[in-house]
């Protein structure tokens, strides 16, 4: 038996969310299939879960469970352009600076829109 609580913790949580999501078998993505930011505002359709009596954001909970927490400074960005993909490893989500994360959606925007199922 693992006595150390922390451990615990991590596996209940990626075991709360793994029950959640559909694994894309083309892409590997781990997509959300609960509730979702919605479509008002900067956080639009990102995956939104309830932890400990909070609302989170999920990629943030899985990265921040796998690979520890996100300074302020940085961000999750979507390598996958997949909003609701949640997979905190591989080609999916990464750690970059606002900055960053900017000049990557500017570049994104030049470049043919992503595929997306809104409407
Ligand atoms: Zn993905």
């Amino acid at each position: 038996m693992d006595g150390n609580p922390m451990t615990s913790r991590r596996d209940r949580i990626r075991d709360k969310i793994m029950s959640r999501v559909e694994i894309d078998e083309t892409t590997g993505c781990y997509i959300w299939q609960g509730p979702t930011s919605g479509d008002k505002g900067r956080g639009r359709d990102y995956p939104r879960m309830s932890l400990d009596g909070q609302t989170v954001a999920v990629h943030i909970v899985m990265w921040t469970n796998e690979h520890g927490y996100v300074p302020g400074k940085k961000q999750l960005d979507h390598i996958c352009r997949n909003r609701r993909c949640v997979r905190p490893d591989g080609p999916h989500l990464e750690m970059v600076t606002h900055r960053e994360n900017m000049k990557r959606r500017d570049k994104a925007r030049k470049a043919p829109p992503p595929k997306t199922e809104e409407n």
